[in-house]
């Protein structure tokens, strides 16, 4: 990490900034908050600025001031920023996936793959804004030269959530930057780390001040002054649906652009003729990597009645063997839960679920020791009921529930019946079969034989239903939410 973002040092312990206007600074108020490590909570990771409307103000105003002059930078500069910032983060990928996992819990080597996703990112928007972006119509008249421009949009905020801390940011900064807007950033209060880590790459790539703006802080403090600014003209966020549907009615009613990506509870269906050694590893995966805390990841196992107890027993013997603990040690598989208060949470919705009569097959202890760290035990419940929470609600959390179907028209039905519609698998060698649940599952993103949670950068990401806005991230997909279309109609003068 470059010293840059580190504007003091008190109790052995550095103090990050906010960015603003192509400085690191401290919050107005001085104020700071603690980001402790959720492995092992007497780990303080560090400072972070304690924002509130004021520092947000003059983020946006920063960021008003230098939309114009950004939007009007060449896109071939803006593309070998973009690359040289990917240079950056690609040669501190060890570092950045090492704070990761000390900030948000889980393994090294998600924290790195992660990482090195968002180095991705970064050169393909890099390569995108390089690809044509307008195009040419006939008209009606033989002498109109009918075309159509992408212009940028102005000042975008950007609100991440703390489950994937440099990943998401990435793919949404990177194509508001790479299409010419200037950008507001509040990450989640867990992870602040990665996001200065992200914003410092883009910084000493050389972006001009006022671009790209960071503000640390609690939601309401910074969230609030941010979605409700008018100089904001688009909103960006991943998060809950509770959160989410509020920054939709206070940033929508102001007549800005927003775009939401919200919670799911992914089925991955199995049925009988699957190879289930292979789909046992994919579901155990889908459901239990990142401790189950993935926006796609499975949270309910629908399993033909016919291998319902054997998949459930394979189920059972995996859950047991998965090895929890520190997630900077290479043996570990789950780490912990991001805070106590998710640990809490999660714990206690395994509890009531127990208290409802749902059968317990695996796990559901509160793990003793291990640093006092957030750790909640990777757990499977049986026979759950579709209508029921534990088969509705989006826990969050290494918790697994396996429902029992006749059929796979009863197992797509099922897979429907919640309100979300994010991601969802299907685990089969039969291509009927799969081609039915392609066309009938209510989901943006559809596995065939393998994990729900699998998604590659290049490609459109989101969610059907009350999983997303209908909008989608990533690819060539963001260009749509990151510019406005104008039509121009260019005739040569009367008698040229
Ligand atoms: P959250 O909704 O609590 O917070 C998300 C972000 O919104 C944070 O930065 C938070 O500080 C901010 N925020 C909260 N209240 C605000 C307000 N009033 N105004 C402005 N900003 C505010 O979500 P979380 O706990 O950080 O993340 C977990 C959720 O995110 C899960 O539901 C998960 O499914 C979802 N998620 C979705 C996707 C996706 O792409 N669909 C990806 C990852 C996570």
């Amino acid at each position: 990490m470059a010293s840059a973002s580190i504007i003091e040092q008190r109790d052995n312990a550095p103090v990050f900034g906010n960015y603003i206007a192509g400085s690191w600074k401290a919050s107005q108020s001085g104020e700071t908050y603690e980001n402790r490590n959720p492995a092992n909570p007497s780990e303080l990771i560090g400072r972070f600025a304690s924002s509130a409307k004021g520092d947000v103000e003059d983020a946006v105003s920063a960021a008003a001031e230098a939309a114009g002059p950004w939007g009007t930078t060449s896109a071939i500069a803006r593309a070998n920023l973009l690359y040289k910032a990917s240079e950056i983060l690609a040669s501190r990928v060890n570092e950045v996936g090492r704070d990761l996992s000390r900030e948000e819990g889980k393994t090294l080597k998600e924290g790195i793959g992660e990482t090195t996703r968002a180095v991705q990112i970064l050169r393909y928007f890099a390569g995108e804004i390089q690809q044509p972006i307008g195009e040419h119509y006939p008209s009606m008249s033989p002498t109109t030269f009918l075309f159509t421009l992408r212009e940028p949009i102005g000042v975008c905020a950007i609100i991440t959530p703390w489950n994937f801390p440099i990943a998401i940011p990435a793919w949404k900064i990177v194509p508001a930057l790479a299409f010419g807007n200037t950008v507001v950033f509040k990450p989640a209060s867990l992870t602040p780390l990665c996001a200065v880590h992200l914003t410092e790459a883009l910084a000493e790539a050389g972006l001009p001040a006022g671009v790209l703006n960071m503000v640390t802080g609690s939601a309401s403090a910074v969230g609030d002054p941010l979605v409700t600014d008018e100089r904001v003209l688009a909103v960006s966020f991943t998060g809950s649906n509770s959160v989410g549907n509020q920054i939709k009615k206070m940033a929508g009613e102001r007549g800005a652009k927003v775009q939401l990506e919200l919670g799911g509870k992914n089925p991955a269906i199995v049925l009988a003729d699957a190879d289930l050694d292979h789909a046992v590893t994919q579901v155990i995966n889908g459901a239990m990597m990142s401790s189950g805390q993935k926006c796609t990841a499975t949270s309910r196992a629908i399993v033909d009645r016919r291998i319902a107890a054997e998949v459930t027993q394979r189920l059972a013997d995996k859950v047991g063997a998965l090895r929890m603990g520190d997630p900077l040690e290479d043996t570990t598989q789950i780490g912990p839960l991001v805070s106590a208060d998710a640990a809490e949470r999660v714990s206690g919705e395994i509890d009531r679920a127990r208290s409802e009569g749902v059968a317990l097959v695996a796990g559901g202890s509160k793990p003793d020791g291990l640093n006092g760290g957030h750790f909640v035990t990777p757990t499977l419940f049986g026979d759950v009921a579709p209508d029921s929470r534990l088969g509705q609600e989006e826990l969050f959390g290494p918790v697994l529930g396996v429902i029992t179907v006749d059929n796979v028209d009863e197992a797509i039905a099922v897979a429907n019946k919640v309100r979300y519609g994010l991601s969802a698998s299907i685990f089969t060698r039969d291509i009927g079969k799969a081609l039915g649940f392609i066309q009938k599952i209510q989901a943006g993103i559809v596995h065939v034989n393998s994990e729900t949670a699998g998604a590659e950068p290049h490609v459109p990401f989101g969610g059907y239903k009350g999983s997303s806005s209908y909008s989608r991230e990533q690819g060539k997909a963001a260009r749509e939410f990151y510019t406005q279309v104008k039509t121009v109609y260019l005739d040569p003068p009367p008698g040229a």
